[in-house]
């Protein structure tokens, strides 16, 4: 099929395109970024918007930028950005794990950061490292711009806290301590295809005993989050098996997993058992 009719805007600079978008959200006018999730959508005639604001012209959403304590993600960036290591940061190396895990090639170089974190498929790689490094994201409109936690602006399968006029122009990630360790793991029946279950983890050592556990699931629940309950279980712990393995365990059971048509519950926390044991096991400074 072929999308319904729309009319394409294609501002050059930010104030042009929180204007239009302002006036085109009452009529479901989208941002248009990579394209690579709302373009199928329309294909199918699941969303008709009758407007796009398409940001790839806009001067500066492209950038990546360090002031020694975030990592700030413009709207542009494209998944593509991590297949190298932006900041010699941990923080840069975890990207760049994870960035591989994303979908395919070509949907990594037109696809961006920010699109998937508007987009907020439970599944998605980003959203988990935004929700498990407690992002921060700036959406801007023409009312003003606005920082909110990631823990308060995923609320649900493909739902955000972003108003329909509102731009997501940035995403701020915290750098990690130099000392930090992380690990990353997920199952996807297939090389591409979106997780069923993924979980990443950060701590750092303290005499030889974890501290600051961060423990993030996704593709779990509706949306990804820290899950305290394992986090408790492995801080002031060695990083070592018996610890991991009670970690997995805390998090398939304090979650409640989504069903579809795939998986039951049961299934679902058993891959949580596994992603999170594995990504604790995989973990490296
Ligand atoms: C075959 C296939 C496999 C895929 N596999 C994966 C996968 O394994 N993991 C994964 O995470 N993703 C996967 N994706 C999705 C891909 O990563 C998309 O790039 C991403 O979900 C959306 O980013 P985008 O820039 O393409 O956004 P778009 O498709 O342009 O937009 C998506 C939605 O977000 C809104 N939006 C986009 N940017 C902004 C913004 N800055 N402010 C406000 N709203 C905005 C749009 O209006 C739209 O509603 C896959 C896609 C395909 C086609």
């Amino acid at each position: 099929m072929k999308p319904a009719p729309f009319i394409r805007h294609a501002p050059k600079a930010l104030d042009e395109a929180l204007k239009i978008l302002a006036e085109v959200a009452p009529q479901d006018g989208r941002v248009l970024a990579g394209g690579q999730s709302l373009v199928p959508i329309m294909a199918f005639r699941l969303a008709k918007p009758a407007h796009l604001v398409d940001i790839n012209e806009v001067a500066g959403l492209d950038k990546i930028a360090s002031d020694g304590k975030t990592l700030s993600i413009g709207a542009c960036v494209r998944h593509a950005a991590f297949h190298k290591s932006v900041t010699g940061n941990p923080l840069g190396k975890l990207l760049n794990v994870v960035a591989r895990h994303i979908a395919h090639y070509p949907i990594r170089m037109r696809g961006t950061f920010c699109g998937s974190l508007a987009h907020a498929d439970p599944a998605s790689e980003w959203c988990l490292v935004a929700a498990t490094l407690d992002a921060m994201l700036v959406a801007r409109s023409t009312r003003g711009e606005r920082t909110i936690a990631a823990r308060q602006f995923f609320s649900g399968i493909m739902s955000t806290a972003l108003a329909e006029d509102e731009l997501l122009v940035e995403t701020r990630l915290p750098l990690l301590a130099n000392d930090a360790r992380f690990g990353f793991n997920e199952f996807s029946r297939r090389a591409g295809d979106f997780a069923m279950a993924a979980s990443l983890v950060t701590y750092r050592l303290h005499g030889g005993k974890i501290t600051d556990a961060h423990v993030g699931l996704g593709g779990a629940e509706p949306s990804p989050r820290r899950i305290a309950e394992a986090e408790a279980v492995l801080n002031r712990q060695a990083p070592a098996d018996t610890a991991f393995r009670a970690a997995a365990e805390a998090a398939a059971k304090a979650i409640d997993p989504l069903e579809d048509h795939q998986t039951n519950a049961e299934y679902r926390r058993d891959l949580v058992r596994a992603v999170v044991r594995r990504a604790l096991e995989s973990s490296t400074s």
